[in-house]
């Protein structure tokens, strides 16, 4: 049982593994609106931007960031 346990950590850890360019919720914050606008212009930002993506996938708050971010910009337009 404690190795099943000790290898699943192992898993999950490789899942939610940070990466060595890893950005901060700070950086994140300020490319956010870059990066919302870029998606709304209809380019890749997860390519242009891969890092800011990366966060997002990562970090709740700062999703949830994000998704205001984009729902406000569609309220204002609309
Ligand atoms: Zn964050």
């Amino acid at each position: 049982m404690q190795l099943e346990t000790e290898s699943l950590t192992k898993i999950v850890n490789k899942i939610i593994a940070t990466r060595p360019d890893e950005i901060d919720c700070d950086t994140c914050y300020s490319e956010l609106d870059n990066f919302v606008d870029m998606l709304r212009e209809g380019k890749k930002a997860e390519e242009v931007k891969p890092l800011v993506q990366h966060h997002l996938n990562m970090c709740n708050d700062c999703c949830e960031e994000f998704e205001a971010l984009l729902l406000a910009l569609d309220a204002v337009e609309a």
